[in-house]
C-alpha cells in the first residue's frame, strides 16, 4: 500500500479553513496527518511540495465519457486518464450513452472497469427516466444499489411537469441527486448558437436564451412545490443566474454549476463558423459571461463543471449547422479556473470549494476535504508553471477546443488518487523523490 509525505506545500482545504504550509502523510492510501514539520517514526519516501498547492483532489461532476457506444470519441481509458491530467480524482459521467445507463448491470460494469483504470475516481449518473424518454422513471432502487449518485437525462430536459415532479421526490428518496439539463427543447429545437446579434449576422438558426429561462423556471416552481433538492447543470444565462439566485434567497434548495467555457467565452467566439465554439447551452452575451463571474462571487452558483464532450474530428469538420455540440474540458478547465480567480480576484480556497468541496458534498462522496482519515485523493498545482495548450498532446480523444493554442499559467502537476500518483507532469523537475 502507498505511504508518503507531501513536505512544505501551501495546504489549502476549505473545509477546515486550512490555508497554510503544512506536510500532508499519507498512509495505506489515506491521510493520515496535516500539519507543519511532520516527522512520522516510519520516515516514509517524501515529495518536496515547496512552491505548490497542495488541493483536496478536484472533482468533475459533469462528464461525456462516451461508453458505451461511442469509444471512438473518448472512452473511460482515455477520459479517466484526462482527468488526472486535469486534476481530477473524481468525475461524475453522464448516462447518455448508447444505450444510455438506466439499468443497474451497466451501471455495476462500468464501475467495474474502471477499478482497473490508473486514471479518476468513477462516478456515474443514471438516467432520470426509462431509456431517457421522460416518461416513467428508471429504477432508481437498484441503480442506487449498483452504485448510481445521480439521475439525470442530461442532454434532454424532462419536459412533462408530473414526471419531473415524481423524480423530485423519489430521487430524495433513495439519496439520488437529480440533475436538470434545463432548456426548453421546443423553443430551442434547431437552433445552432444563440439567438441574436451573431447568428442574424451568419444567417444561422438561434437558440433564445429564454430556452433555458423557461426550463429553469419550471424546475424551480417544482423544487417549490416537493421540497426536494436539485442540481441544475450548466447555467449560461443572466436570466437563469436570476432565477436561481432568487429561489436560493426564498431557501429552496437548489444548487448550480457553470462551465469554464461560459465564465471566459461569448457568442464571439464563433467567429467565422468556428464550430469548436459550437456547444448547448450556446456561449451567450458579454452580460451573460458577467452574471455567470458575479453568480460564481456571490454563491448562486456553487460548482464549477466541465460538461466534457468529446467528439471527433468527422463529428466537427462539418457544415457549421450539421456540427456536434460540445468541447472537451477536462484538460483546460483548472488552468482556466485559475485564470479566472486572477481576474476576477477568487480566492483560491473559494476556487476549491467550486471545484472540490461542494461537488462532493451535493454528491456525498467522502472526497472534497484532506481531512484525516479520508482517501487520500490530491491535486497538487504549481500555480505558475506556464504552458501552451495543445490538445493532441493531452490524454482525451476529444481535440475539439475552442482553447487549442492558450498560452495558461498554472495547472495540476501531480494528481494522487487513494496516495497512488495517476499523474505527473512530464517536465516536473522541483520534486526530489516520487511517492512511489
Ligand atoms: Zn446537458
Amino acid at each position: 500500500m502507498i505511504s508518503c509525505l507531501i513536505k512544505g506545500g501551501r495546504v489549502i482545504d476549505p473545509a477546515r479553513q486550512l490555508d497554510q504550509v503544512a506536510d500532508i502523510w499519507i498512509d495505506q492510501g489515506r491521510i493520515k496527518a496535516v500539519e507543519p514539520n511532520l516527522s512520522p517514526p516510519e520516515a516514509p519516501q517524501a515529495l518536496d511540495a515547496q512552491g505548490l498547492w497542495v488541493l483536496p483532489g478536484l472533482i468533475d461532476m459533469h462528464v461525456h465519457l462516451r461508453e458505451p457506444g461511442q469509444e471512438h470519441k473518448e472512452d473511460l481509458q482515455s477520459g479517466l486518464t484526462a482527468a488526472v491530467a486535469g486534476g481530477f480524482t473524481t468525475v461524475l459521467a453522464m448516462p447518455n450513452t448508447s444505450p444510455p445507463l438506466d439499468s443497474a448491470p451497466l451501471i455495476t460494469g462500468l464501475l467495474a472497469r474502471a477499478q482497473e483504470i490508473a486514471g479518476a475516481r468513477l462516478c456515474l449518473a443514471a438516467t432520470m427516466t426509462r431509456g431517457r424518454q421522460g416518461k416513467e422513471l428508471s429504477e432508481y432502487q437498484d441503480l442506487r444499489a449498483a452504485g448510481a449518485k445521480a439521475v439525470t437525462d442530461d442532454g434532454s430536459w424532462v419536459a412533462d411537469s408530473q414526471v419531473m415532479r415524481r423524480i423530485l421526490d423519489y430521487a430524495q428518496v433513495f439519496g439520488l441527486l437529480p440533475l436538470s439539463h434545463a432548456q426548453d427543447p421546443i423553443l430551442a429545437a434547431g437552433g445552432a448558437i444563440i439567438e441574436g446579434r451573431m447568428s442574424a449576422r451568419l444567417g444561422l438558426p438561434g437558440i433564445p436564451a429564454q430556452a433555458e429561462e423557461i426550463a429553469i423556471f419550471r424546475d424551480l416552481a417544482l423544487v417549490e412545490l416537493t421540497g426536494q433538492p436539485l442540481h441544475i447543470c450548466h447555467v449560461s444565462t443572466q436570466q437563469g443566474v436570476g432565477l436561481i439566485r432568487a429561489a436560493r434567497a426564498k431557501g429552496l434548495p437548489v444548487s448550480a454549476e457553470t462551465a469554464p467555457h461560459y465564465l471566459f467565452l461569448t457568442e464571439e467566439a464563433v467567429g467565422e463558423y468556428n464550430s469548436a465554439a459550437k456547444m448547448n447551452p450556446p456561449l451567450g452575451t458579454k452580460a451573460d459571461r458577467e452574471a455567470l463571474r458575479e453568480a460564481l462571487k456571490d454563491g448562486t452558483i456553487s460548482v464549477i463543471a466541465t460538461d466534457h464532450a468529446p467528439h471527433s474530428i468527422l463529428d466537427k469538420e462539418v457544415e457549421f449547422i450539421d456540427a456536434a455540440f460540445g468541447i472537451t474540458g477536462l484538460e483546460t478547465s483548472l488552468p482556466l479556473a485559475l485564470e479566472l480567480a486572477r481576474e476576477i480576484d477568487l480566492p483560491i480556497p473559494r476556487l476549491v470549494e467550486l471545484m472540490s468541496r461542494n461537488p462532493a458534498r451535493l454528491l456525498g462522496l467522502p472526497g472534497g476535504s484532506l481531512a484525516p482519515g479520508g482517501p487520500a485523493d490530491i491535486t497538487i498545482v504549481d500555480p505558475e508553471l506556464e504552458f501552451i495548450y495543445e490538445a493532441k498532446k493531452g490524454f482525451s480523444k476529444g481535440l475539439n477546443t475552442p482553447f487549442e493554442g492558450r498560452k495558461f499559467r498554472g495547472r495540476a502537476v501531480l494528481t494522487l488518487v487513494g496516495g497512488e500518483i495517476r499523474y505527473r507532469w512530464p517536465n516536473l523537475t522541483r520534486q526530489s523523490q516520487a511517492c512511489l
